[in-house]
Parts: C-alpha cells; sequence; structure tokens
C-alpha cells in the first residue's frame, strides 16, 4: 500500500497521550506539523503540547470521530490501544501502524507465533487458557515466568513458578485468564533493535541497544560500537526486519532480545511504536525514533539514521523524588548538578506528580568516546542516587 506524501500544515493524529506520544508530537511540530492527541486524561503529557487534545475514552465513537476529522493520518503511542478503535480510525483515515499489527504485539500467544512465523527463535513456552492445558504443560519449562497473555508491561502481570503447585497457584492467583508460561532462560544480557517500515516497505534500523532492566523496568541503555558481538549485532537486525515485514508493518517497530549466556539469541517481545530503549535517537543520531514514526507515517522518505556519538540513556522514575528522604515528600532531584556534566540532555515529560516507578523522564549522556560517556553517565547517576551499572 502507499500513500500519498503529508506534507508540513498537514495535521498527523495520535492515539495515547503519554510521553512517547509527547515526544512524537514534539518531532512532529518540529517539522511543521499540526497535531491532534486522544487522551481521556486532561493532563496527559501529549496533550498538553499538542494543538488538539480530544479528551475521551480510546472507544469513544465521538471521539474517534473528531480524531479522524480532524486528523490527515493517526499513529499510536502505546500498546494497549484497542485494536477496534484503530480499526474504525481505518475506515477514515490511515492509521500506522495498523489494528492487526497492534492487536499480534498485544496479545503474547498470538506475538510468539509470528516471531515462530518469520523464523526467529523464543523462549520455549506453552499457552495456558484452560485447566487441561494447565495439567498438559511440559516439565522442561519450569521453573519459568507465567505472564498474562494480555495487558502486560513494565514487568506487570508476571509472576516466576519453579514448581506445578506454584504454576496453578499462580494462574489461580490471575483468575484463570488467558497466559503464556515461559521457561525461565540464563539471560547474559538484554538487547533491542528498532526499526522504520514506510508506506512503500522501505525501511531503516538503528544500532542495536544493549539494555539493563531492574525490577522488570528498563534503567539503562547503552548504545556504541562494542555494545554486543558484531555477530549478534547482524542477527539481531535481520530478526527485526524479518518480523516487521511479515507484520506488513508501517510505522516504528522496536524488537526486544535475550542474549543467553551460551551466545544465542533470542527474541522476547515487540512493541509497535517508539520504545524507552530508543530515546538516546534523540541527541546521539541524525534522525531520532520519534522523527522516523513522523516520517512513516506522512509517507516522507526514510533515511537511515546515523549514530554520531556514544550514549547511555538513565531512565528516571519516579523513586529519584523520594531517594534523598525517608519521607513521603517528594524533593525534585539535583539537575542543575547533573546538568553540569558535559554531555548530559536532560527530558521529562511533564508529569505533574511523581510517584514511585512512574516513567518522569529519562538523561540522556553522549560524549566524544564510550569510555566517557560511561564515565559521566556513572557520575549522573551517583548524583541521582542510581545504581551503578
Ligand atoms: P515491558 O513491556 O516493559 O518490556 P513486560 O512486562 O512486557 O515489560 P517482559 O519484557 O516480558 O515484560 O519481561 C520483563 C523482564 O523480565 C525482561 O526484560 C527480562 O529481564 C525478564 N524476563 C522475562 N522473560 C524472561 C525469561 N523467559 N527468562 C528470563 N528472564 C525473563
Ligand atoms: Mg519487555
Amino acid at each position: 500500500m502507499s500513500l500519498p506524501t503529508l506534507f508540513p500544515g498537514a495535521t498527523l493524529g495520535v492515539m495515547g497521550g503519554g510521553q512517547l506520544g509527547r515526544m512524537f508530537v514534539h518531532a512532529a511540530q518540529r517539522m511543521g506539523y499540526f497535531t491532534a492527541v486522544l487522551d481521556p486524561d486532561a493532563a496527559s503529557p501529549a496533550g498538553l503540547v499538542s494543538h488538539h487534545h480530544i479528551q475521551t475514552g480510546y472507544l469513544d465513537p465521538e471521539g474517534l470521530a473528531r480524531l479522524a476529522e480532524c486528523s490527515a493520518a493517526v499513529t499510536t503511542e502505546f500498546e494497549n490501544v484497542p485494536a477496534p478503535a484503530l480499526a474504525a480510525l481505518a475506515l477514515q483515515r490511515p492509521v500506522a501502524p495498523g489494528a492487526e499489527a497492534v492487536a499480534i504485539a498485544q496479545d503474547r500467544a498470538r506475538e510468539k507465533a509470528h516471531f515462530v512465523r518469520c523464523g526467529v527463535p523464543c523462549a520455549p513456552y506453552a499457552v495456558i487458557e484452560t485447566p487441561e492445558q494447565l495439567a498438559a504443560v511440559p516439565d522442561e519449562l519450569l521453573p519459568g515466568i507465567l505472564k498474562t497473555a494480555r495487558l502486560g508491561y513494565d514487568g506487570k502481570g508476571q509472576q516466576r513458578v519453579a514448581t506445578r503447585a506454584e504454576l496453578a497457584a499462580a494462574w489461580a492467583g490471575l483468575k484463570g485468564v488467558p497466559c503464556v508460561l515461559e521457561k525461565r532462560l540464563p539471560l547474559a544480557a538484554e538487547c533491542s533493535v528498532i526499526v522504520a517500515r514506510g508506506w512503500d516497505g522501505a525501511m531503516v534500523h538503528f544500532p542495536p541497544q544493549l539494555n539493563l532492566h531492574r525490577d522488570g523496568i528498563l534503567a539503562v541503555t547503552q548504545v556504541h560500537e562494542g555494545n554486543l558481538p558484531k555477530v549478534l549485532v547482524q542477527r539481531s537486525i535481520d530478526a527485526t526486519k524479518s518480523i516487521a515485514n511479515g507484520l506488513q508493518y508501517v510505522g516504528v517497530l522496536c524488537v526486544e532480545f535475550f542474549v543467553l549466556e551460551d551466545g544465542s539469541l533470542v527474541v522476547n517481545e515487540m512493541a509497535p511504536r517508539p520504545h524507552n530503549s530508543g530515546h538516546y535517537t534523540q541527541d546521539a543520531c541524525d534522525v531520532s525514533q520519534f522523527e522516523l514514526q513522523v516520517r512513516a507515517l506522512a509517507g516522507l522518505p526514510l533515511t537511515p539514521p546515523r549514530q554520531h556519538s556514544p550514549a547511555i540513556m538513565l531512565n528516571l522514575l519516579g523513586d529519584l523524588w523520594f531517594a534523598s528522604t525517608a519521607q513521603d515528600a517528594a524533593t525534585e532531584p539535583p539537575w542543575a548538578r547533573v546538568l553540569a556534566l558535559p554531555g548530559t540532555h536532560l527530558h521529562l515529560y511533564g508529569k505533574h506528580e511523581a510517584r514511585r516507578g512512574r516513567k518522569m523522564g529519562h538523561l540522556n549522556i553522549t560524549g566524544a568516546s564510550a569510555a566517557q560517556v560511561r564515565a559521566t553517565a556513572l557520575e549522573a547517576a551517583q548524583l541521582l542516587g542510581l545504581e551503578a551499572f
């Protein structure tokens, strides 16, 4: 499918008003587009900075009609946007990524089946939707991780289980919703690859990101020459491209991988949107993941991004606001001291209230060499009260 190019001056719509939507809006506006955001929250990070903010539920027919009316094309910024809403919008406007690709990414069982179809290995798993399927789970999958098939993020909806009894209890605790049991694998590292694919099938990619998670949430991303063995760099890029091609995907897609202790690469999951692990592209690359999302949606050329600086991204969770005191009162982290370090770029999402575990912003660190970036990032982490890495 191809689309007539939407030139600056057109209005680009986005489903969801979180931080990813906000950074999409910023990128679109920088290029001269108008923007429309649909999000029920009056204080949503993207709604606050968009030309239009349609403040309704994601399935509200009137809200969807208004979004379609004012937007020339629509994208999405969060994974759990209801696929039927995207399907409804697609009757009136180009929508990228499409409802089908988003629906597959929303469902771990369908997602894994897609990976297998594309010939990309994932962790051994079993789908558990019925007591019979629970009983039939092979022993080799234990110890494992039970994950809800839908609506999981940042490690939510997941439970580690070592025995059949624990598995049964965990599934009962999740009220018997459809789940996937994954074998727990010995991880040496985690990485991700972001691609952008256009309406015409043209595709560009960023270099693989090395990711460190803490408590199921991304904490640190490191991107520089040598962050991963060369063979894994190529393999992860190839795998991501075949996953995107297999979906006939249009837009920005992130695929997350595990690197196992034996050096093999296993796909974990995908996100049908820009990704937290790609935030370093804003300051370290000549075109960011958000600009590529704009270009893909608008049908503009996708130029291969060039990373001009080694980079580290530190995620800034709400916990930082409570780091210096034992009390409940939030205090602002020491930004002035952090920003005194060369090559630090602060991104905050305009969320009014800091809460533990809430993504408040990120700090990108760029520099002349990987060693220098690392030294600065460790200094910044120490100032912020973050664990070293
Ligand atoms: P998000 O969408 O924020 O990435 P999520 O809730 O979808 O998180 P997963 O990516 O499935 O969760 O898992 C979160 C983390 O748990 C992984 O990044 C990894 O560190 C660990 N993990 C998940 N599955 C496995 C596995 N099969 N073996 C070992 N570790 C795992
Ligand atoms: Mg994940």
